[in-house]
């Protein structure tokens, strides 16, 4: 038996991106696929007051179980009344790769969905996205859904690019006018993963940090010229903070070149027509170190809480300075 999202507590895009678009901030994407993710998402956004949205990919929903995540979902909308402020929460689909899966999801109690025809022939991509708009916005309740035009490179669950391909401004208004989608995620210089770019394409600052290209602002400022006031999403937005790396690293985890977008860039990017960024490589490198740090420091203990706990605190600290310092998210609930 389908379920409707409104069932669950849960809302739509539709809303919360227009009041995004004209406050110049962005919505918090934040990817969960277990307990403790989703305590630190909902309670970083309430004590921050800021709206979320709870990402699941295909790799998420076969890890944790489509069923056991639905009711997550809706637990989230009751814990986030019981913590004492009842902020807005979108349940979407992230990267979503065919009908079937929007499908699934939406019946289910999705409220959101990514469909993600970018590494197709574009006539393919509009084929495919028209599709799933036609299938969503046709539900009882409207579903949301998001487009993409452009490639980012990186890797994303089973989501894999070698090669980056800038959006090119001049399709956008045909995209959107004939597929109908709610929000255009685009690829401006951002990428997937803790290691977005090589060595070589980027500057080293003077304490050994790797400083990767500038977004193109200027094809986003071209976008939203052609598109006014129309919700852009960033995916492949993590930071990948240095104080995080240097504790996985001193306890004995090991990556090569991690390199992020800053955050003052993402922050610039949030004051535009971008209403929804997408970090999701930054909460696992703070869950990461975290636990190292417990394993090294206290070989002895053995008790899960006792480094997915801090493994939490960590991923809480972490998601509740991006509303305030970098998405302008927080008190906009
Ligand atoms: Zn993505």
């Amino acid at each position: 038996m389908a379920t409707s999202y409104k069932e669950l507590g849960l809302v739509n895009t539709k809303e919360l991106f227009a009041k995004a678009v004209k406050g110049g901030y962005a919505l918090p994407a934040y990817n969960f696929n277990n307990m403790e993710q989703l305590q630190a998402i909902i309670q970083a956004c309430v004590e921050t007051k800021s709206p979320v949205i709870l990402q699941v990919s295909a790799g998420a929903r076969k890890y944790a179980n489509a069923t056991l995540l639905r009711y997550m979902a809706q637990g989230a909308v009751a814990y986030a009344k019981e913590l004492g402020y009842a902020i807005p929460i979108v349940l979407h689909l992230d990267h979503g790769d065919s009908l079937e899966l929007v499908k699934s999801c939406v019946e289910s109690g999705f409220s959101s969905v990514m469909i993600d025809g970018s590494h197709l022939p574009y006539e393919d991509n509009i084929k495919l996205t028209k599709a799933v708009v036609d299938y969503a916005h046709g539900q009882k309740d409207y579903v949301t859904v998001e487009g993409e035009l452009g490639v980012l490179a990186g890797i994303e669950d089973d989501v894999v690019a070698e090669h980056s391909s800038y959006t090119k401004p001049a399709e956008v208004i045909d995209f959107v006018k004939r597929t109908g989608v709610d929000s255009l995620a685009i690829s401006i210089g951002t990428s997937h993963g803790a290691v977005k770019f090589k060595r070589e394409q980027c500057t080293v600052s003077p304490d050994g940090v790797l400083i990767p290209p500038t977004l193109r602002f200027d094809i986003l400022e071209e976008i939203e010229k052609k598109l006014p006031g129309f919700p852009i999403v960033l995916h492949g937005s993590s930071s990948v903070p240095i104080e995080h790396v240097r504790t996985l690293e001193k306890f004995g985890g090991k990556l090569k070149d991690p390199v992020g977008i800053p955050e003052e860039q993402l922050r610039r990017a949030a004051k535009s027509a971008v209403c929804k960024i997408n970090i999701d490589s930054d909460g696992r490198l703070a869950m990461t170190a975290a636990i190292r740090k417990v394993f090294a420091e206290s070989p002895a203990e053995f008790d899960p809480r006792k480094y997915l706990g801090p493994a939490r605190d960590s991923l809480k600290a972490l998601y509740a300075h991006k509303n305030r310092e970098v998405l302008g998210s927080a008190n906009q609930a």
